[in-house]
This record gives C-alpha cells, structure tokens and sequence, in this order.
C-alpha cells in the first residue's frame, strides 16, 4: 500500500507533523499548569460581595465610624456576630473582623481564629473597581478599601477584600471578606487548552498537511521521475541499445544513479566493442599462419622450392599458432579471474636476479648487454611462476626489440609500499602515440619492423598478471629508436603503505 515514494513520504511528514504538535500540546499544557492563578478575579468577586452588604442595615446605624463603635459593647458585637455569620453562610464567603492596627482578630465566620488571636495579614489599600461600585451607590463615603492575603493556622493562603473605618482615636477596624487563594487545577488548565489552544493547533494542524501533500507531491516527482528514467533506460539496455544515456538531474543521490548508470552502459558499450576487436584480431591472426601452412604444404605436395625449407617455415608457424592457443587461453582464464594464483612471499629481487640470469645467454648471443642490479627485497605476496612470467615476458621484449649493441638494464627499488622493478632498453623504443595501445591484447607496434613475429599477447598478459598482484604497470619511451623504460609495482604488506602522488 506504501510501496510508492510519495506515499512514504506523506506518510513521514504526517508523522513529523504530529510529534511536532504533540509535543507543543504538551509543552502548552505542563506551561499553562505551572503559571501562577490569576487573583484579580477573586478580589473582584470579594469586592462585589463586600459593596453589596449594607451595612448601614446590618450595623443598624448610619453614624460615621459605626464599625468603630460597634466594638464598643459586648452585646452589640454578639449580636452583629450573628448576622455576619448568616451573611458568610448566605453569600458562601468568610468574613472576619480584625483591629487592623493592633492586629487583633474579634471574629471569624470560619471558627479558624478565635477571638483574641493575632492577625498577621499583608494589607494595602485597594480602590474598587469604578464598575464594581457603581450598581451599588456609594454607601462608604467614609470607609476606606482594602486588600490582602492572610495565613491560616493551617498554612493555607486566604485573599481578602475589607472595608476599613476610618482611624478613630487610636484604632482601626475592618471587615474583611475572605476566599481562598486560587489553585490551578489540571482540569482548569485542560479546559483553558480545549477552548484556546486547540483550535489553533487544528488550524496549524491542517495547513501543515496540505503543505505536507504539496511537499511530498514535488519530492516524489523530483526524485521519481529520473529514476524512472534510468530504470527505463537500463530496460533498454537489457534490450541490446547500448547507445542509451540518460539526463543528469534531481536530487545528488538521484544524479549520481544517473551518472553511474551512464558510466556502465559506457563500460557495457566499450566492452562489446573490443569483444567485436578481438574477435576479428583473433581471426585475422589465425589466418595468418594457416594461409602460410597452406602454401608450404602446398608446395612440398607440388615440389616446388626445398622441401626441408617449406616444412621449418610450416614448422615455425605451427608453432607460433600453438603459443597463441597457449596465450589466450591464458588470458581468457586470467581476464575471468579463474586462474588460481597461488600466493606465497616472493623476493622480487632474488627472482628478477634469477630470470636475469637465465636471460644473460639470450641477451649475449644478440650482442647485447645485460645488466641486472637486483638486491633482496621485502617479500610481496604474489604466484611466483606467474611473476617469473612477467619478468620474463618484459625482458626478453626488451633483448628482442633492442638492435645487437646495445643495452637492457633491470633494477629493483623498494618504493611507496611496495617493490618495483625497471626494465631500461636501448632499443627502438615506442612512438608517443603508440605507447597507450600497447597493452592491448593482439596489439604490435609495427608488424614488418619486428625482429621476430609475435602474437601481440604477451603485454596483455603482463598487465594482467600485475593487476591481479593489486600492482601496476606503466611504460616510458622517448621516441622511435630511443629505448623504452617498463616499469612494474607491487605492493609489499611488509613496507609502508604510503602512497606518493606521482611528481612528488
Ligand atoms: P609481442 O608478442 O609482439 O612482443 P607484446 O604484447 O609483448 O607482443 O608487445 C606488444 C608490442 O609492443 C610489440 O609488438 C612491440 O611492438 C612493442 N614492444 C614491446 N616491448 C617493447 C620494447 N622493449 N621496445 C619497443 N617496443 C616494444
């Protein structure tokens, strides 16, 4: 159901978009938790209460001070007592009576403070709200507000709001409407989401997913699109179009399938055409010897020319054609890699001094000089029959296309992590543009110029003998009859692998 790309991703959007929003719920809600109650309402509530008593009525007296006076008489205050306690049960409120200045409690509708005890509250003045006093006329010219909070013996926070009297003689009272301060509740805060934040986060909710679709809309198609491309385009391939390429674009993950796709049809193209090169080589340099076997034979069976002359050219041929059998059969297991290699610690100048010396007879009856400066090195891992192939191959090369005179120096140097080995002719050395080419299977400089007609395989060999070492080959030559420089590297498990850039 979600094996599309854009499924998938609205689907992660979706998912982002809610942790997100959960997580801002919640940080809402502990926030709104934690925030002090507010008070304001609760002293708006006391206020109204405290300036809709008459207490004119409850006082039965109109004199200025009457809260004073009422104090007076222990029979007036029992009897007051009373209706306040009525009025707090009526009004759901607790009132108290305090002598503020001396900080003395005379009554309390709660039972908490008795008579007599000390009243420690934090009193300030507090003008009532213009709109609180104004539905109930102004019956206090004289009686001053205030607020506050006050301790329980309990230690709960009461707020207060309290009609003051005037300072009379050296005393003041108050009558003090008293509630508990506000806690904030869960249930308080929860509502105050539901009705204020909620909406808004559904609101945020809601554009968020349609920027989410839009989004994985334009992703999907940005990042689809050319891969349906290459996907198309290596259908193609499959079908036998080699010559099909596909556009780079979108995304850098997106482009870099996109380049590698175009790199291996590249590959998959060049490959099939040096297949159709070595095949026509192949049979081209077949023929070659058969048409010159045929012709001799032809001419020993008509005898014409000697006899014994045809059958060694035959001879030659014949075997030339079985050395060409015995190379591609060897290059063929080596390209494929099936050629087991046996690996085993190989003294790179122990060998090369060995070959060398083998070589010194060949080189001697050419007239040439043959200098090997070849010292124990740290051993390698590689076959050693196959890297006495390769030393073999490159130095009889070079004994074979260096002219009597002249000279083929080898030297091994221990180098970047690896041993290397120099095989240095004086002979007729390989043109600029022909030095690329010359590791190709079947490739030969000049056919005619040659001492000796060779297959045009060894080289190839060589190279991927060297490859299959983890090693490198390469080959300098300053021109046509200047000599030629091959040049192998192997690396050694026993020296640093520090590579030096070339030119450093
Ligand atoms: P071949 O059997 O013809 O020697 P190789 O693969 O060994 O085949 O060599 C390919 C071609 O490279 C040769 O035909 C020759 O023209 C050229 N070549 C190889 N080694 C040397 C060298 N030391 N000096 C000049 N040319 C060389």
């Amino acid at each position: 159901m979600f094996a599309g790309l854009r499924p998938r991703l609205f689907l992660s959007y979706l998912v982002l978009l809610l942790v997100t929003l959960g997580v801002i719920a919640v940080a809402f809600v502990l926030l709104l938790n934690i925030r002090p109650a507010p008070l304001e309402p609760t002293y708006q509530r006391l206020a109204t209460l405290a300036v809709s008593t008459n207490l004119n009525e409850i006082l039965q007296t109109s004199r200025p001070g009457g809260l004073r006076s009422l104090l007076d008489s222990e029979t007036r205050l029992n009897a007051i007592t009373q209706t306040f306690t009525q009025l707090a049960a009526e009004r759901q409120v607790r009132i108290l009576l305090v002598d503020v200045e001396e900080q003395t409690v005379f009554y309390d509708s709660a039972g908490m403070f008795q008579r007599g005890v000390t009243f420690s509250g934090r009193t300030e003045t507090y003008a009532i709200p213009a709109a609180i006093r104004r539905g109930y006329g102004n019956q206090f010219g004289i009686i001053d507000a205030v607020r506050g909070a006050f301790d329980n013996p309990n230690g709960d926070e009461w707020l207060f709001v309290g009609l003051e009297a005037l300072q009379q003689q050296d005393s003041v009272n108050a009558l003090l409407f008293a509630d508990p301060r506000p806690q904030t509740s869960l249930g308080d805060t929860l509502s105050e989401f539901g009705t204020e934040l909620l909406p808004i986060l559904l609101q945020a909710g809601a554009v968020s997913l349609i920027v989410a679709v839009l989004l994985a809309g334009v992703i999907s198609r940005s990042v689809a699109e050319p891969l349906q491309t290459v996907a198309n385009a290596a259908a193609s391939v499959a079908a036998g179009n080699l010559n099909e390429r596909v556009p780079i674009r979108g995304p850098s993950e997106v482009r870099s399938v996109a380049e590698a796709f175009n790199l291996m049809s590249e590959k998959v193209q060049a490959g099939q055409r040096s297949q159709q090169d070595f095949l026509a080589n192949v049979s081209h340099d077949l023929k070659t010897p058969l048409t010159s076997i045929r012709g001799f034979s032809q001419a020993i069976m008509d005898g014409v020319g000697d006899p014994v002359e045809s059958a060694r050219i035959i001879h030659d041929e014949a075997a030339r054609l079985n050395r060409m059998v015995i190379e591609l059969t060897d290059l063929a297991r080596l390209e494929a890699g099936r050629l087991s290699m046996k690996m085993a610690p190989v003294d790179m100048g122990q060998l090369t001094a060995a070959i060398g010396q083998r070589l010194t007879v060949v080189a001697r009856e050419k007239g040439i000089a043959l200098n090997v400066e070849a010292t124990s090195m740290p051993p390698i891992a590689g076959d050693g029959d196959r890297l006495a192939q390769v030393l073999t191959n490159l130095i009889s090369n070079a004994i074979n296309y260096t002219p009597p005179g002249g000279e083929v120096n080898v030297r091994t140097l221990a180098r970047n992590g690896g041993v290397e080995v120099t095989i240095q002719d004086t002979g007729i050395g390989i043109a600029p543009e022909e030095l690329a080419r010359i590791f190709e299977r079947f490739y030969q400089v000049d056919k005619a110029r040659g001492p000796r007609r060779g297959t045009g395989l060894g080289l190839a060999i060589v190279s991927e003998i060297v490859q299959a070492h983890g090693g490198r080959i390469s080959v300098a030559s300053e021109g046509e009859g200047r000599g030629a420089a091959f040049t192998i590297w192997l690396p050694s498990p026993h020296l640093s692998t520090v590579v030096r850039r070339r030119g450093t």
